[in-house]
This record gives C-alpha cells, sequence and structure tokens, in this order.
C-alpha cells in the first residue's frame, strides 16, 4: 500500500461538477482525502476563466502507470460531461507524488517536475502532507491561489 497525490483543476463548465467526477473516478473504492477547493489565476496568458484546483490523496495498491490509464479514463469522462461550453481542460489530473515510488519514462514522471513551482498544487497540498511542503516552498512558487470552501459545499 501507498499514498498517492493528484491534482486535480478544472476551469471549463460545471468545475465543482468535474472536480468531483475526477475524486469520484480516482478514487473508486479506496480510502482517500481531499483538500479544500483553490481558486487560481490560469497561467500563459490566454484568455480563460479562472481554474479551480484541489489535492487528492488515495491510499492505493495500484501502480504509476495502473493509476495513469485511470488520469486519462477520468479526464475523458469529465470531457464527455460537457454542457454548453466546452474545452480541453474542463479536468486535468496530474499524479504529483507516491510515498516511496519514483518514475521516469517516456509516460510519467513521478514526483511530477513541475510539482514545486506551482502553488495551486502546494497550497492544497500542504493541507494533507505539511510534512512533505514547506512554507519557503510556497513562496518560491509561482501564482496566488484564493480558498474557496469544500467541495461538498462548492457541488
Ligand atoms: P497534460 O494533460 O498536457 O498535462 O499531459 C498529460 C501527459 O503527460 C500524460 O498523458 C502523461 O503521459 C504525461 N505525464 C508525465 N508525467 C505525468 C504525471 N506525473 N502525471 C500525469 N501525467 C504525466
Amino acid at each position: 500500500m501507498t499514498r498517492a497525490y493528484f491534482s486535480l483543476g478544472s476551469n471549463v463548465g460545471d468545475r465543482g461538477a468535474h472536480l468531483a467526477l475526477g475524486v469520484a473516478m480516482m478514487s473508486e473504492d479506496q480510502p482517500y482525502r481531499v483538500s479544500r477547493v483553490f481558486r487560481s489565476e490560469p497561467v500563459g496568458g490566454v484568455a480563460q476563466d479562472d481554474f479551480w484546483n484541489l489535492v487528492l490523496e488515495v491510499t492505493t495498491e495500484e501502480s504509476p502507470h495502473v493509476l495513469l490509464a485511470r488520469v486519462r479514463a477520468t479526464e475523458a469522462a469529465a470531457l464527455r460531461t460537457r454542457e454548453v461550453r466546452w474545452g480541453p481542460r474542463s479536468l486535468d489530473v496530474d499524479i504529483i507524488w507516491m510515498d516511496n515510488v519514483t518514475c521516469d519514462d517516456e509516460e510519467l514522471t513521478v514526483p511530477h517536475p513541475r510539482a514545486f513551482e506551482r502553488n495551486f498544487v502546494l497550497v492544497p497540498w500542504r493541507e494533507l502532507r505539511a510534512d512533505l511542503v514547506s512554507d519557503e516552498d510556497i513562496r518560491r512558487a509561482d501564482g496566488a491561489v484564493q480558498v474557496l470552501g469544500t467541495l461538498e459545499t462548492l457541488h
């Protein structure tokens, strides 16, 4: 058994519904914990809505590549839930960390090489793992985030 951490983000359509679908599909009958939901501004300069982000912890026996297959199926399912508006980032899921597991091949890098650069990952992740994310990490990382509330109250 290990604990795996996923960063989930949505900036299209019903963002709370997309995050809730992501949590349900990625946790799938395994014990899990979830951070609060945070709002973050999109990076890259393209005009688009703010993101809603959270971090999910799942206790699992699955390998990194099995989890990546679940990530892809979850993102595909979120695309199929589109409503009036549609976009490529209805749900983005990244594997950010697995306890005692590293992986680096053409398909998958764990820990995620950019996890510590982004506050929309670090701030929610610290709610679950204060031992892994320091104040200094958050000061160094990019982007302001604002707490919105729990997924239950938002969805
Ligand atoms: P994107 O959705 O644009 O962030 O890219 C997704 C692709 O990045 C996936 O299909 C993976 O093959 C690759 N990838 C590499 N490392 C990771 C990771 N730690 N978590 C999720 N996807 C990853």
